[in-house]
């Protein structure tokens, strides 16, 4: 078993990675910037490292530094996390040839993933239904032949895409060239790398996804899956799972071919296939390599902690489950609680001055905030996560308001009452999932007319 594990990350991942350390007995590293000597976890640490400077690049993106302090604190392993390192194949590399281990996939699956060009080819030939788009990556030269084939309106990607960033649609062939050099100029700029490829737009799809974790040796299994469609600017808001209202007979060969791309590669450690759902067809678009923001809803129905199994495949434990032991038990939804303005979305740091976390029966506030804990400008602004498990979604969804209601931050702005007053309280969403666009083009259009 891994013995010292270096935490490659802040916030409330942070301190959901120590909890699960805790409980296997592994001792843990915190690093921090020095805009972060105030985050949570670094109470329950055994040793904290100060990595650099607020800015990202100088702190949590500087593999050196991180690599430093694993070896001065003498630990044998390092956890990215989501964000930051998580999906850096080269991270990954030199964090095993120091002799340490990688809490996550081996860098030729981060990288074959990372471009989703690569991605998409790998689960074409492992008989996982696909966008139907461009063939390999787009150029001014074959753009037009790609396109006719595709058909529109179609979407330009970048292949090092990320964060719902570098995407546009195009309506008509007139458009095509110069959205895509516009594409690939973005691209260069926000991945260093310029290649985009095409992908069919759906008009109304669902965002689906499958949870899998694989041993590294050729045995995988899937935890089931999650909605994630209530999504703004192409960011998730909130996550379900399972996915409501598909049937069986058309969810299984899915989560089944997820688990034999897996196995075909020898995936290891946790990972996510992540579909558009339209028509009854599922089509992949990418998978992540890593630990999902949403993972709670899935431990919530299966009774897994996957950050827990992460760190057993890590230590070469292999699985612990055989895929008939999962079972899907009730339902869980997850609200992301975000430090912003829930009018205009824009981020609300400072200090919280008062908080109280929700609790009961099938109740999980996954968040580092504490009374005082001033919340600092350079990162994201997730400040945690607010789960609730019942048997039904309706009973999930009722359990949420009350919970929301219970839940106290005061000090700074938050998203609460875009998902009380807005999305929970909506008889559609109520009813039933919804598709990708409701959010943007349903519920804040609404909320704008008011
Ligand atoms: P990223 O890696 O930047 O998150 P994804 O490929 O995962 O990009 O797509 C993010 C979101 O963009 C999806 O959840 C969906 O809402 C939308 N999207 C992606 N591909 C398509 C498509 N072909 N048609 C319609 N919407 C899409």
């Amino acid at each position: 078993m891994i013995k010292k594990l270096l935490i490659a990350n802040r916030g409330e991942i942070a301190l959901r990675i120590v909890r699960a350390c805790k409980q296997l007995g592994i001792q843990t590293v915190g690093v921090y910037s020095t805009a972060d000597d105030n985050l949570m976890h670094l109470r329950f640490v055994d040793e904290a490292v100060c990595i650099g400077k607020p800015n990202a690049n100088q702190s949590y993106l500087n593999i050196d530094t991180i690599l430093t302090a694993a070896e001065i604190t003498g630990a044998d392993a390092i956890h990215p996390g989501y964000g930051f390192l998580s999906e850096n194949a080269e991270f990954s590399e030199r964090v095993e040839e120091a002799g340490l281990t990688f809490v996550g996939p081996e860098a030729e699956h981060i990288r074959l993933m990372g471009n989703k060009i690569s991605a998409i080819h790998a689960m074409k030939k492992a008989g996982v239904p696909t966008v139907p788009g461009s063939v390999g990556s787009v150029t001014l030269a074959n753009a037009e032949a790609q396109a006719k084939n595709i058909g529109f309106p179609l979407l330009i990607k970048a292949a090092a895409g990320g964060g719902g960033r570098g995407m546009r649609v195009v309506e008509r062939i007139e458009h095509l060239l110069p959205q895509v050099q516009a594409a690939k100029q973005e691209a260069e700029l926000w991945f260093g790398d310029d290649s985009v490829y095409m992908e069919r737009y759906l008009k109304n799809p669902r965002h689906v996804e499958v949870q899998v974790l694989g041993d590294g040796n050729g045995n995988a299994l899937h935890l089931f899956d999650r909605d994630c469609s209530l999504q703004r600017r192409h960011q998730k808001v909130l996550e379900e799972a399972p996915a409501p209202d598909i049937a069986d007979d058309i969810k299984t060969p899915i989560l089944q071919a997820c688990v034999r791309a897996c196995e075909q590669i020898k995936y290891r450690g946790a990972g996510t296939f992540e579909f558009l759902y339209e028509d009854e067809q599922f089509f992949f678009i990418e998978m992540n390599t890593r630990v999902q923001v949403e993972h709670p809803v899935t431990e919530m129905i299966t009774g897994i902690d996957i950050v827990v199994e992460q760190l057993k495949i890590a230590s070469g434990y292999g699985l612990s489950y055989h895929q008939d032991e999962i079972n899907v038990r009730g339902h869980a939804i997850e609200c992301r609680i975000n430090a912003e303005d829930p009018m205009t979305f824009m981020p609300s740091p400072g200090v919280v001055t008062n908080l109280f976390a929700p609790n009961g029966c099938g109740v999980r506030f996954d968040s580092h905030l504490y009374p005082n804990y001033a919340i600092p400008t350079f990162y994201d602004s997730l400040i945690g996560k607010l789960i609730c498990h019942a048997q039904t979604r309706q009973q999930v969804i009722a359990k949420l308001h009350q919970s929301l209601d219970e839940l106290i931050i005061t000090g700074i702005k938050t998203n609460i009452p875009l998902h009380r007053d807005m999305i929970l309280t909506d008889p559609n969403f109520c009813e039933k999932a919804q598709n990708i666009h409701y959010l943007e083009n349903h519920l804040l259009k609404k909320a704008d007319k008011k």
